[in-house]
């Protein structure tokens, strides 16, 4: 009985990732939820006392059932349906960094040159940008509240970093900026991510302001898979943003930690931060290379799509995060459902053959 039952939770992982249409190697959250649910299993089972059996057939029914669900389209029911298309056309700047400025390592005149090019470029788009060190641009909201999108323009030495991060940077000076948004909005471009994300750093440990998330875009330009990347270590903090990204996007799933990049320094102080990325199986063997010199168009348009839709929803949104809420609310109430009528079918089954 307990092979088979084990067996047929595997094939439910299986079936259930073929359905959402994720790639199975990519289910991190489900293959954790699974080794938890396998692990309970064997402790109730085997250590624990028959009587609490029934319990944990509730309890890991229940969390098999909520974990399925908030990573199923469930979220992006309930996510609002926006309309926006990107219009930029960030391949300018890719090209531009990449060929025009090339290298750009950290604390080099080429760092500075990228650095003024970006200030020009938000300067050119009606905004105030502030340069030191990093390029911040900073819309004022109504609320204090603000979200943060960032990207790295520095690279390693010697790689033009048309990927790594051209792309990124691109795609963030080429977003339609929302002008009047209730959430402020702060754009920044950080150098010194490649020195171990110094900038980065420094601005998560001097941080005044009511930060609500921290969307980085880091290496979009080649990869087919796209990844909402949160850190293992403060999943939970970054589980509520990963989730909104998740629900306004048409592609990728929530995983953990396959980008290490800017957001990370505020996920760190417990700040809702994801990391977006194409690049996390590292089947792009030219990252960090003097090859990192081609992106595809189609993947930075449909990331710049997906990061245009999440800049409008922060900024206009009373509460960005409602939608999220409502979805994980809806996923709690159909597990706690299913669960009771798993454990219904089990206790009828147990008496009959008792009988
Ligand atoms: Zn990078």
């Amino acid at each position: 009985m307990k092979p088979f039952l084990a067996l047929s939770v595997l094939l439910a992982t299986i079936v259930s990732s073929l359905v959402v249409g994720y790639p199975f190697p990519y289910y991190i959250y489900m293959v954790h939820e699974l080794i938890l649910f396998l692990v309970l299993l064997w402790f109730f089972n085997v250590v624990a006392h028959k009587k609490w059996t029934e319990s944990l057939l509730f309890v890991t029914t229940f969390s098999f059932v909520f974990f399925f669900l908030t990573i199923s389209p469930l979220t992006s029911w309930f996510a609002p349906d926006y309309s926006l298309s990107y219009t930029g056309d960030p391949l300018i700047h890719v090209d531009y960094l990449s060929t025009a400025v090339g290298p750009r390592p950290y604390s080099s005149e080429k760092e500075e040159e990228a650095a003024s090019y970006i200030e020009r470029i938000l300067h050119q788009k009606g905004l105030s940008p502030e340069y030191h060190t990093n390029v911040t641009a900073t819309i004022q909201g109504e609320k204090e509240e603000s979200f943060l999108f960032c990207a790295h323009f520095d690279t390693v030495e010697d790689s033009p970093g048309a990927d790594d991060n051209a792309s990124g940077v691109a795609i963030l000076l080429e977003l339609d900026i929302p002008e009047s948004p209730k959430n402020t909005l702060m754009i920044t471009f950080f150098t010194g991510e490649e020195k171990g994300l110094t900038e980065s750093t420094d601005m998560a440990d001097a941080l005044q302001t009511n930060l609500k998330g921290v969307i980085c875009v880091d290496t979009v330009g080649v990869g087919e898979d796209l990844h909402i990347s949160c850190l293992r270590s403060h999943r939970f903090a970054s589980f509520w943003l990963a989730q909104l990204i998740y629900g306004l996007s048409d592609e990728g799933t929530p995983s953990i930690g396959p980008l290490f990049s800017d957001h990370v320094p505020f996920n760190r102080k417990g700040i809702p931060a994801a990391g977006i990325t194409r690049s996390t199986n590292r089947l792009y063997p030219h990252i960090h290379s003097e090859q990192d010199r081609i992106v595809h168009e189609e993947y930075v348009m449909r990331t710049g799509s997906l990061i245009q839709k999440v800049i409008f929803h922060v900024s206009y949104a009373e509460n960005p995060y409602a939608f999220v809420e409502r979805a994980l609310i809806t996923s709690i109430v159909l597990s706690i459902a299913l669960s009771c009528g798993v454990w219904w079918i089990v206790y009828n089954v147990r008496t009959e053959r008792k009988e």
